[in-house]
């Protein structure tokens, strides 16, 4: 039996009776009933700020968490709690509390719980958000952070081991796509009594719940894969009812509060997510297959790559291998001027998660803030492109890399045969 949470557990829980419900049903169905009404088969979008009573005696008890109802918008509000409650469902979690942006989820997640002095461990290939708290406001906070080189579980666990606050993790990662063992990693945080957060935005409940592997918190970028739309920014965190209460009260107060307006997109954006998603996957292995055959091609970074170096890792935790991938070119970013522009079928752009194919290089996207120097320790080449695979037909996009590649091989040519000229 699920329990069902949110701040005044007004909301019902979403299964059938000696049925287990599936992920694309629940995606479809999940955290809706409650808020409609007039015989609306659709979320409607609640924008009052404030909610109106006439007892005031049934206004103290909702304002005191004793009876169902809300009081003002930046606490709650009935469209965003249906995404929080949808997201729950997904994650298999108690309870789950939202954000306006995934950056103000994973922010407001660590400022409830880190105080000065306090240690954390984490992975030097967090997002590049994610990554400059890390450097940057907690260190200053007295925080200390340890960045472990991303798939080392030895060094990771040895860090762990000498105690920590918080083990924070991301898995997949952006853009070279590390796997860390949740399950292991997660197992050796609870040891030594760190509370274990994983960032799932990459991977999507679709293809891991980081929950049943054992941690104590997972993330999302709502923005990205949960919305799909690329129209819409959030944030959300799911867990155990203690500890997302103290993230929701540190959130009601600091106020970084999802827009009913954003709630609506993402909650209709997340009916799709399953079928989206199984697409994504499909092209992403698509893509990195043909990309692995190409002359011009130096690396491919894919988890359900059997020549990925975490791929056994990736299979026991993942139910798919998502629609992110990665690839370098021999000519570094010379090359990539010349291919990016040439396709079609492709935002050239800095977010992923859509249903458009959307190509970026990491120094224009995830490590802008980098020195290529810092990029080169990471794995980074400067000619790495990131491939976030949309919902399109396979063969189309296969198609058009097909033609892009020919070009920058024709261009290469002509170049060379340019500079053999001049040398002449
Ligand atoms: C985009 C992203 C974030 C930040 O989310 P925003 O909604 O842009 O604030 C965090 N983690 C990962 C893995 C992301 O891709």
């Amino acid at each position: 039996m699920v329990f069902v949470w949110n701040r005044n557990n007004c909301s019902g829980g979403f299964s059938v009776e000696n049925h287990q419900v599936q992920f694309g049903t629940k995606a479809v169905w999940a955290g809706e009933k409650d808020v409609l009404v007039h015989g609306a088969s659709q979320v409607p979008v609640i924008v009052s700020v404030a909610y109106t009573y006439e007892d005031m005696d049934h206004w103290y008890d909702v304002a005191r968490g004793k009876k169902p109802g809300h009081i003002y918008g930046r606490n709650t509000n009935p469209t965003v709690q249906a995404f929080e409650e949808k997201v729950r469902e997904l994650e298999g979690a108690e309870a789950a509390t939202s954000f306006s942006t995934g950056m103000a989820a994973i922010s407001n997640t660590l400022y409830t719980f880190l105080r000065p002095g306090d240690r954390v461990v984490t992975i030097k290939d967090t997002y590049g958000g994610t990554n400059k708290i890390f450097t940057e406001f907690l260190p200053e906070m007295g925080v200390e952070v340890v960045l472990c080189n991303t798939g080392n579980h030895e060094e990771m666990i040895a860090e762990v081991k000498k105690g920590c606050k918080i083990l924070y993790l991301e898995s997949p990662t952006n853009p070279t796509v590390k796997i860390t063992d949740i399950e292991r990693m997660a197992k050796t945080g609870k040891e030594a009594g760190a509370l274990v957060v994983v960032d799932n935005t990459f991977a999507t409940p679709v293809n891991q719940n980081p929950l049943q592997l054992g941690a104590d918190l997972v993330i999302h970028s709502a923005t990205k894969f949960l919305g799909g739309h690329a129209d819409a920014l959030g944030g959300v965190v799911c867990g155990a009812k203690e500890l997302v209460e103290k993230i929701y009260h540190y959130r009601e107060i600091n106020g970084a509060t999802l827009d009913p307006w954003a709630a609506y997109l993402l909650l209709r954006g997340m009916k799709t997510l399953k079928l989206r998603v199984k697409q994504q996957e499909k092209n992403a292995e698509a893509i990195a297959r043909w990309l692995l055959k190409q002359e011009l091609v130096e690396e491919v970074f894919y988890p359900g790559l059997e020549t990925h170096v975490n791929h056994e890792i990736a299979k026991k935790q993942m139910r798919g291998f998502g629609g992110m991938l990665s690839f370098s070119l021999k000519g570094g970013m010379d090359a990539v001027r010349i291919l990016l522009p040439k396709l079609k079928y492709a935002n050239r752009a800095a977010n992923l998660g859509a249903v458009e194919t959307t190509y970026g290089p990491a120094r224009t996207t995830s490590h802008v803030e980098c020195t290529p120097e810092e990029r080169k320790a990471v794995g980074i080449a400067e000619g790495l492109v990131r491939i976030s695979a949309g919902i399109e037909d396979t063969e189309d996009l296969i198609a058009d890399l097909e033609q892009a590649f020919a070009h920058l091989k024709e261009q290469l040519e002509v170049s060379a045969a340019e500079s053999g000229k001049a040398g002449s």
